[in-house]
């Protein structure tokens, strides 16, 4: 049996970047679960692809993580334009003041950049087997690995993912709903630059369409697709190749006021996600602390479910560095704090894409000019824009 004062169980991208910030803090961390991101792939891009906020920009390079990743592989977003209706909010990063609105990423170029900055951190001990059972002892948690071995931490960390067992081990309770819509994703060859655009539109039957910037490769131009369809919609895709979904995808650029970019050419396979929203009923337990999607789980509409994750990790690392001399990572007065400190922004988040995603519902059509009305209205009132901006930015939260 081994002693640490955390144990982190989820090598994901929040639980390898809660391990460097929680060490970073002062802790002794364990981190279960912990495998090698994958390589880059031999031409372009990976399938997976995040917008990342200035927020989660800043936590990665706290963590002396965000300059491991290679300059080739960020698009930085200067502009947003979102449609509805026949109407469109756009946002400019100059116009809000900002270097960017946010950057595209690949999700195993963060993660290797975590790997690396992980590689050069004492206070970790990456350990590869899941764990597979945990009980509450007196001094904290005892785990369970898949390889036979036994852990033993004051504080028990889930940064497992939607279906968390840490979350069950903890006794906290879910609430989960499905959206009835997959996402779709794929990246594209485009025949004219995207201008560091990204590109949003609400379809009629509820869906919601993005295309988002990636950075050209020589003189080639490329596009990341998070098609939210609804769910019968989006089987009939996938039973099609890249190139059929590459043509419905085209269909839709008008939507987009991107017809430009036509005609599109798959650089990849197709991947696909069912989404959820789901929400913990508390992010902390008895000496457990949920973080990302264990806690919640977001529509990608709004490209914040790892933003929110990062920002998880940032308060807690917070919150455990100012504990007072001699009080345990899993006391209950401390982990209140951290509970405290969550509780306002992943509300906010949850109810601004539930209510968008209940707004632009498909039986509401006849709210049409309406909608369109309020778009246009938001897109004139520049105080607005730079309070929506700021949200999503996640400046509220910078320290
Ligand atoms: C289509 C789509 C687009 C998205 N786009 C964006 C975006 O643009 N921006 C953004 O911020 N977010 C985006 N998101 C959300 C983002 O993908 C998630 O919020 C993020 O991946 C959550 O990371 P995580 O580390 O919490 O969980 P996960 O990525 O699920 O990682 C969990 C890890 O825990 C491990 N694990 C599970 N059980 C155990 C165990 N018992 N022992 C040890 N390890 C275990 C798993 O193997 C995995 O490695 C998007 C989501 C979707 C579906």
């Amino acid at each position: 049996m081994v002693d640490e004062q955390v144990a982190i169980v989820g090598g994901g991208l929040v639980g390898k970047a809660a391990a460097l910030a929680l060490a970073q803090a002062g802790l002794s961390v364990v981190l279960c679960g912990a495998r090698d991101a994958a390589p880059p792939p031999a031409s372009g891009f990976a399938q997976r692809i995040y917008a990342l906020n200035a927020a989660s920009r800043q936590l990665l390079q706290r963590l002396r993580a965000w300059e491991q990743i290679p300059a080739g592989r960020v698009q930085p977003v200067q502009a947003m334009r979102i449609a509805a209706d026949g109407a469109a909010l756009g946002f400019d990063a100059y116009a809000q003041r900002v270097e960017s609105l946010a950057w595209i990423v690949e999700a195993d170029a963060i993660e290797r950049a975590l790997d690396l900055a992980l590689r050069f951190e004492r206070g970790v001990r990456g350990l590869a087997g899941l764990v597979v059972g945990a009980r509450r002892g007196e001094a904290g948690w005892e785990l369970d690995l898949d390889d036979g071995s036994s852990l033993r931490a004051a504080l028990l960390v889930g940064a497992d993912g939607r279906a968390s067992r840490v979350r069950a081990w903890g006794g906290i309770g879910l609430r989960s709903r499905s959206y009835g819509q997959t996402a779709l994703v794929c990246n594209f060859v485009t025949a004219a630059p995207h201008g560091a655009c990204a590109l949003q539109a609400f379809t009629a039957d509820g869906g919601v369409l993005a295309l988002l910037p990636l950075p050209d490769v020589g003189d080639e131009h490329q596009v990341s697709l998070v098609w939210s369809a609804p769910d019968e919609l989006a089987a009939r895709l996938r039973e099609g190749t890249a190139e059929e979904l590459a043509a419905r995808v085209q269909e839709q650029l008008p939507l987009l006021d991107a017809q430009r970019m036509a005609p599109l050419r798959p650089a990849g396979a197709v991947g696909a996600w069912p989404l959820l929203l789901q929400r913990a009923h508390s992010v902390v337990g008895e000496a457990v602390a949920l973080l990302g999607d264990s806690a919640h789980v977001v529509h990608p509409m709004s490209g914040h479910g790892l933003n929110l994750g990062l920002q998880d990790v940032q308060a807690l690392a917070a919150v455990l560095g100012r504990r007072a001399a001699g009080e345990s990572p899993g006391a209950a007065q401390v982990l209140q704090r951290y509970a405290r400190a969550r509780a306002e922004q992943v509300l906010a988040m949850q109810l601004a894409t539930d209510g968008l995603h209940r707004l632009y519902a498909p039986g509401l059509q006849w709210l049409a000019p309406l909608r369109a009305l309020g778009l246009s209205l938001v897109d004139h009132l520049p105080p607005l824009k730079a309070l929506l901006a700021g949200y999503a930015s996640g400046r509220s939260v910078l320290s």
